[in-house]
């Protein structure tokens, strides 16, 4: 059994149905950080586990969120990360 338990297994859920209280909301940027990468892309939902709908409304927020500069575009306008062009 080459294969076994290579990762443990875990059941994936929508944060957002499990938890009606959690809001959805632009100007949570600190929730929306958990579903983009470091590097400001939106994480799919293949691996997140958020449903169709939340992944949807998720996505419209974090763009709002971007606009607001509340979260990153990618990663050269975050100042932790080096520009090329700079060095
Ligand atoms: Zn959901």
């Amino acid at each position: 059994m080459a294969f076994r338990k290579r990762f443990a297994p875990r059941r994936k859920f929508c944060r957002f149905c499990a938890d009606k209280e959690l809001p959805l909301d632009y100007k949570r940027a600190d929730i929306l950080r958990d579903f983009v990468t470091e590097r400001g892309k939106i994480i799919a939902r293949r691996i997140t586990g958020t449903c169709a709908h939340h992944q949807r409304l998720l996505t419209r927020e974090i763009k709002r969120a971007r606009q607001m500069a509340l979260l990153i575009y990618t990663a050269t306008h975050d100042s932790n990360v080096k520009k090329k062009s700079m060095i």
